[in-house]
């Protein structure tokens, strides 16, 4: 199961499972599209296998939540909740920014909140109370006015804990691509989203990607993935620890090692396979370790263009110099630097966002943060003298592209005695 891997053809079958449930999702699309929320429950019957009552969670829930777990967890909660509203309120920009460029040129960049968005947060083989912070936080802090949540039932207490917490109070109990269906689309129930984000299994990645016409999506975050630029000095104690927590959230998870010392993955092989003995969620990492394994490089340039190319979800960087190796490496969704930063710490409490690109994607979109549930108008105003410096410049252009009415606006103006 931990084998040598080839990268290329690795992150081809990442996106072939997406690819492999294309029309299973087409259908559930197909069914929210035509019997909107009838689908919602029918298809929760089916793939939940729950009879809902309602689709929408009421707000004594909320409150009712609370009774029904540890005040250590919701402490705990609260924490990873102000780490993670801390980093994202330092991504904040100015809401309006104007600057002179030169004199009667006033230029500017106005940002401003989307109005509604979804947030989906993922419940299936594990309950995600950490992504309902991680989807909803930066929205609330971005001044998003509707954040609308669905997650599949039954939803756990701490989830719902931890939407109150976040300032969140529309809910739906719903799951899979049916959930991204009903967002993107709108039902009885369910007004529609501008964007939906947040992470969901091969079903959901795939909806959201199938959905890209009607609402806007933050990327495909779909099964976790983890990559490990490692040499002779990384613990493999360390390694393997970090590749099975990742290896649990799915049995379409994949981990991959890249290292230049030929002898860590046999070391790395022996710590998995040692740790799987009293690992809990077994039959899902050995799933996932079918997905997963390792390169060897034949040095560091030649292991930074591999991982490079896997452009992991995670990158963890436990090497002897980590910072030459986070300076070199270009795609990776989010980066761990040294033996001590578990990826674990970004899941959860660091405060940096675990909605992240998979399969790939990391090479061109960034992880969820505030810019995502933001939109940005640029702003000019020119006075008499700023029209009479640029005037020329637009007029001969203007005119050179046969545009004769963009011309004469700027003429008229030059024109006007004041
Ligand atoms: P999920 O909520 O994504 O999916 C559960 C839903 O899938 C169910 O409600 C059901 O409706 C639907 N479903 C299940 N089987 C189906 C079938 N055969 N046909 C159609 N629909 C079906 O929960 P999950 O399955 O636990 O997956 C969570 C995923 O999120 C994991 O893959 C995890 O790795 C990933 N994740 C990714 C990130 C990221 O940023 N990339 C972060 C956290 C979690």
């Amino acid at each position: 199961m931990w084998k040598a891997l080839d990268v290329a053809a690795w992150k081809e079958q990442r996106r072939a499972d997406l690819a492999g449930v294309r029309e299973a999702v087409a259908g559930i699309v197909g069914a929210v599209e035509q019997d909107g929320d009838e689908a919602l429950y029918a298809l929760t019957r089916k793939f939940d296998h729950i009879d809902l009552e309602d689709l929408a969670v009421a707000p004594e829930e909320f409150e009712a939540a609370y009774d029904e777990v540890d005040d250590a967890l919701i402490d705990a909660l609260a924490d990873a909740e102000a780490n993670i509203r801390r980093f994202h309120e330092l991504q904040r920009n100015r809401s309006l920014w104007l600057e002179e460029v030169e004199p009667g040129v006033v230029l500017g960049v106005k940002t401003t909140p989307l109005d509604r968005i979804g947030a989906y947060v993922p419940g299936g083989r594990a309950a995600y109370p950490s992504t309902a912070l991680m989807t909803t936080v930066p929205a609330q802090v971005a001044g998003v006015a509707e954040v609308c949540v669905c997650s599949p039932p039954p939803i756990h207490p701490l989830t719902l804990v931890a939407l109150d917490l976040a300032g969140v109070d529309e809910c739906y109990r719903i799951g899979g691509a049916q959930a991204i269906a009903a967002m993107a689309l709108g039902t009885e129930t369910i007004d529609p989203v501008q964007k939906i984000v947040g992470p969901g299994n091969v079903f959901v990645t795939a909806a959201k990607m199938m959905l890209r016409d009607h609402a806007e999506i933050d990327f495909p975050a779909g099964p976790s993935e983890i990559g490990v630029l490692a040499d002779e000095s990384a613990d493999p104690v360390f390694v393997a620890a970090d590749v099975l927590a990742q290896a649990e959230h799915d049995p379409h998870a994949g981990c991959v090692l890249v290292t230049t010392d030929p002898a860590l993955p046999a070391r790395v092989g022996a710590e998995i396979r040692r740790q799987l003995e009293t690992a809990e969620r077994r039959e899902i990492i050995e799933a996932a370790l079918e997905n997963s394994g390792y390169v060897v490089a034949a040095d560091f340039d030649e292991a930074v263009a591999a991982m490079d190319e896997v452009a992991p979800e995670h990158l963890s960087i436990q090497v002897t110099d980590p910072m030459a190796a986070l300076n070199a490496v270009h795609h990776a969704g989010s980066i761990f630097v040294g033996p001590y930063t578990a990826v674990a710490f970004g899941d959860y409490a660091s405060g940096t966002n675990h909605v992240l690109p998979t399969a790939g994607y990391a090479r061109t979109y960034s992880g969820l943060d505030i810019h995502h549930f933001c939109k940005t108008s640029s702003v000019q105003m020119l006075s008499r003298e700023g029209a009479e410096a640029l005037g020329d410049i637009v007029e001969s252009l203007a005119t050179a592209e046969g545009l004769h009415a963009h011309a004469n606006s700027v003429r008229l103006r030059r024109q006007r005695r004041e």
